[in-house]
């Protein structure tokens, strides 16, 4: 199976390009080691999987598609990768992103653009892209993104699979290149709810190397597949379906909200009166701890150095100029902005405010439902090269999954049809460290 995976990554990736890179002949050592032990005892063993590039894998290259990690090579493994490891899976790969996951398209990656897998014109979402399209195009049964504003689902939209970011705090974060830690959580692409459930099952949990990582009882995420959702009480923002949504998005998205209420659900309109703010809050506080956390790329501890560097303050201009693509640079100015002490109460606590009015709208509603839904993202997947240029309507993209992450949220995005050919996300969001109802719900209207 691990052979015939490689095979036809490397018949099919020219394609996609989904693939930094793949590793082939540990992927193969790892593969036999299990057949001699025969340990399959758990459903991942021995399936290939890939991994987005900014999860740590020890001694293979892990650049987070930056071109200031060129060549460097972690010397320790993701806590998510030492798990899958001991359950048996088998990595065969690094997958594409956005440069250090900032942006909605796959297209900042300092390395290569990687297609849409249903149409070889259109970005495959971001930043978990590669993860999305290799998932979608039949590469890899699935693969593990990270999403800080939505770069698991909407990615997963965009190619019509079922991509979760978990509740913060529930898979730990040791290991995956921080962007904006308060936001990150690491989640899996697959093509199906099941397995997502299986691969939850197998990375979930409390771990000592990362602080925020919570102590909470991991259930089995299988246990309640196939119980239906007669009697599940599900809200509909009605601000999911304002400004910016693609009438024929907003109008399949409809339709799929129909099938559940079909299918024995009530469905409710609620409003989340702060959604519109969300945007502007998350781009302060995400820039202002990607500005710190990315501090430590200077040129002396990881990857690359400007060779032209003549001074200790030379390194750090010369390689941060020159490594860093543009967003990444728009972001660590405005971050840097952000967090001085002239903007710090206009802008970073402004933002943080904002942030607590979006829980609290979360947790009104919460009171009394089950599970929220709506659109994944305002339109289906883009031309390559079409918004590129325009960063605030890049930003816009991310109104529906934003406030997810603001909120600490688990979120999914299931496949609700397609329009023009081009598949169409149901995002489904439930309360903390409920991950169980979302994947009962996804699974019934699957
Ligand atoms: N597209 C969003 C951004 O550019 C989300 C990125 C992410 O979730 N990593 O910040």
């Amino acid at each position: 199976l691990t052979q015939a995976t490689l095979d036809n990554i490397a018949a099919s990736d020219g394609d996609v390009q989904a693939f930094l890179g793949t590793n082939g002949p540990e992927a193969l050592q790892q593969a036999q080691e299990l057949d001699e032990k025969g340990d399959f005892s758990n459903p991942l063993a021995g399936i290939p999987m890939g991994l987005k590039d900014n999860l740590s894998t020890k001694g293979l290259e892990t650049s987070g598609a930056s071109k200031i990690l060129a060549g460097f090579k972690p010397v320790y493994d993701a806590t998510v990768v030492q798990k899958l490891q001991a359950a048996g899976a088998i990595s065969v790969g690094k997958l594409n992103m956005d440069e250090f996951a900032m942006g909605g398209s796959t297209e900042n990656s300092a390395y290569q653009k990687t297609t849409n897998a249903w149409d070889h014109t259109k970005v495959p979402g971001g930043s978990s892209g590669g993860s999305a399209t290799a998932v979608a195009a039949g590469q890899i049964p699935y693969a593990l993104g990270s999403d800080t504003g939505g770069s698991i689902r909407q990615p997963a939209a965009f190619n019509g699979i079922v991509g979760l970011k978990p509740t913060y705090g529930r898979v730990s974060r040791f290991g995956l290149f921080a962007m904006a830690s308060s936001l990150d959580q690491i989640g899996p692409l697959t093509r199906t709810v099941k397995d997502n459930a299986l691969v939850l099952n197998a990375i979930a949990g409390f771990d000592k190397m990362d602080s925020t990582s919570v102590e909470s009882e991991v259930p089995d995420f299988t246990a309640r597949l196939g119980q239906g959702i007669k009697g599940m009480r599900i809200a509909v923002p009605k601000e999911y379906f304002e400004e910016g949504i693609d009438p024929k998005v907003a109008q399949q998205v409809k339709s799929a909200i129909e099938q559940l209420r079909e299918l024995g659900a009530t469905v409710d309109e609620v409003s989340l009166p702060h959604t519109r703010y969300g945007v502007a809050a998350y781009y302060i506080i995400m820039s202002s701890e990607a500005s710190s956390n990315l501090q430590r790329y200077d040129g002396i501890r990881y990857g690359f150095r400007s060779p032209d560097a003549k001074s200790l303050e030379d390194v750090y201009v010369k390689t941060r100029s020159e490594g860093f693509g543009d967003e990444v640079k728009r972001r660590i100015m405005l971050g840097t902005f952000s967090l001085s002490a002239g903007a710090y109460d206009a802008f970073f606590k402004k933002a943080a405010q904002v942030r607590t009015l979006i829980v609290e709208d979360f947790n009104k509603v919460f009171n009394d439902y089950d599970l929220i839904v709506g659109p994944t993202a305002p339109t289906t997947a883009y031309g390559l090269g079409e918004e590129i240029n325009d960063p605030k309507a890049m930003y816009l993209a991310d109104a529906l999954t934003i406030p997810v992450n603001l909120a600490g949220l688990p979120g999914l995005s299931i496949n609700a049809g397609f329009v023009d050919g081009l598949p169409v996300g149901l995002q489904l969001i439930g309360k903390p460290f409920d991950e169980a109802t979302i994947y009962q719900a996804a699974q019934a209207f699957e």
